[in-house]
């Protein structure tokens, strides 16, 4: 029976583990943090937005840097696929906002209890505590271990694990000494240390590597599997944070916290627009996020690693025209009670004017407050106020146009997802197999693959983590 080590209990090495299974494969599932899913647990706000129904063609333009790399495995394994999978495992499913597929139950938690199921029912051995350290090349001189005795090398301690893969030791000429990596071509074993900290070498016949990016490291996701990979030859395409807070220089304090639904961000790089989201904000400790923050902040930490001038530009009511808007604030201004009246006039790039101009005195700043009740949440009228006075706009204008130069995004702790990874032009994207190492498979974030939010990372964790544990007996032969 075929072997097969699976580096990672993520979503992705969950379901390529169960897949290979399911394909009559002997697993092993290699996990180093105590428990299977951690970052899928924290996913969606713990209700986990399993994956998203658009059809290929909406669907394929959130999908980053390339998407034509991720086809083959969309449609072997579709959204719907992902949906029906899950009913089959025992999790039913809900709909939402139309295409967003969540679990009944609104508990990620639920998930990761339906995937342990169906890969305890598949006799998949997981391993927790267990982090794969090194891949040992077929090179390199690899004594197996028999219950008659050989010799071992002193360093490396006798560790017994049941995990149903060979047990071996290295020999004195193993690590350490290894050869040019590029000219592997097999991989023998996988060094590994467990939970007591001790190490000892597992072999298999087929290794998936499935050890996500590098968000979020409290749940597991260091980076290892881009060392682990480049060790072996593979080109790792830059990494940086994506779907992640945007910074605003000087940034008003005041406006943690705050959350904004139906408003509008535009990206300007250089001076340029570059992309428009409306939805849901949320101001944090971190900047600007939320769902329409995260959507922009790929391109926006992409052009501010090139050092190009990143600015956001908050819509406040993009529903309305400029001139339904001023219409408005006009009539309005006859009902709000006159001794402290501010009057603006309403030419583009008008200027504040009037008796009692904004801070000028607490008075109109009282009258302008009461105002822009009706326009926005109070906890944001204090640093708009701010905004108008440094502007010198009228707040119509400002309403519709607030500018947020950007200073900076949030790193690793925050970021949801890892752009950047394993190079998909070394992956045979139909079979996830490696290019350069024969018997080595890819799944999930590990790849420099990524998407937007909304159901979509996980369906490129499923669906590669499914066409990976598939493709295992294939040669890359059968699919170049
Ligand atoms: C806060 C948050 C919310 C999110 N919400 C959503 C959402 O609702 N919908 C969505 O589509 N996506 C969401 N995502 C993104 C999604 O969680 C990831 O894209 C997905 O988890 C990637 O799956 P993966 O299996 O590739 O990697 P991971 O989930 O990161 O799993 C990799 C596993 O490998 C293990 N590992 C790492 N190195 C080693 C090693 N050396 N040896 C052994 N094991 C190792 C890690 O401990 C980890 O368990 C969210 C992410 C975050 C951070």
């Amino acid at each position: 029976m075929k072997e097969v080590i699976v580096i990672g209990a993520g979503p992705a090495g969950m379901l390529a583990a169960g897949t290979a299974a399911e394909k009559g494969a002997r697993v092993v599932l290699l996990e180093k943090m105590e428990k299977p899913g951690r970052k899928l647990a924290i996913t969606g706000k713990g209700r986990c937005n399993i994956t998203n129904l658009k059809n290929w063609e909406d669907f394929s333009l959130h999908v980053h840097p390339v998407n034509r790399y991720f086809k083959p495995a969309f449609y072997h394994f579709t959204s719907e696929d992902t949906v029906a999978f899950f009913n089959g495992i025992g999790l039913p499913t809900v709909v939402e906002r139309g295409t967003r597929v969540y679990p009944a139950s609104q508990r990620a938690f639920d998930v990761i209890d339906a995937l342990k199921s169906w890969l305890k029912r598949l006799g998949v051995n997981m391993i927790c505590g267990c982090q794969v350290l090194e891949f040992l090349p077929e090179e390199m001189q690899i004594q197996v271990a028999h219950s008659s005795g050989n010799s071992y090398v002193s360093s490396v301690s006798s560790l017994t694990i049941k995990c149903g893969a060979q047990e071996t030791k290295a020999s004195a000429s193993a690590p350490g000494s290894t050869k040019n990596t590029n000219t592997l071509t097999r991989i023998k074993a996988v060094r590994v240390r467990d939970s007591r900290g001790e190490e000892k070498l597992l072999t298999a016949d087929h290794f998936i590597l499935a050890t996500g990016g590098k968000s979020y490291p409290g749940t597991g996701s260091t980076g290892d599997g881009y060392t682990l990979a480049s060790a072996l030859g593979h080109t790792i395409e830059p990494l940086f944070p994506t779907l992640t807070a945007l910074m605003p220089v000087d940034y008003d304090r005041r406006l943690e916290g705050v959350e904004l639904r139906n408003v509008r961000l535009d990206l300007y790089i250089e001076e340029v627009l570059r992309r428009s989201e409306e939805g849901e904000l949320l101001f944090s400790n971190l900047g600007i996020e939320g769902p329409i923050g995260f959507r922009l902040s790929r391109q926006a930490v992409v052009a501010l690693n090139k050092g190009q001038r990143v600015s956001l530009h908050l819509n406040l009511k993009p529903a309305l025209t400029r001139e339904q808007l001023m219409a408005r604030w006009e009539r309005e201004k006859d009902k709000t009670s006159g001794a402290n009246s501010v009057n603006y006039s309403c030419g583009a790039g008008s200027k504040i004017s009037g008796k009692n101009s904004v801070g000028q005195g607490s008075g109109s700043e009282a009258y302008l407050l009461k105002r822009l009740k009706a326009y926005m949440p109070e906890t944001l009228s204090g640093p708009f106020i701010k905004y108008l006075t440094l502007s010198s706009l009228h707040p119509v204008d400002a309403m519709i146009r607030w500018v947020f130069p950007i200073a900076s995004y949030g790193g690793w702790a925050r970021a949801v997802a890892t752009a950047g990874g394993i190079s998909m032009k070394e992956v045979d994207m139909r079979t996830m197999r490696s290019k350069l190492i024969d018997n080595l498979s890819f799944a999930g974030e590990v790849l420099d693959l990524d998407a937007d939010s909304g159901g979509y990372n996980l369906q490129i964790a499923f669906a590669t983590g499914r066409l990976a544990g598939g493709g295992t007996s294939v040669r890359p032969t059968d699919s170049a």
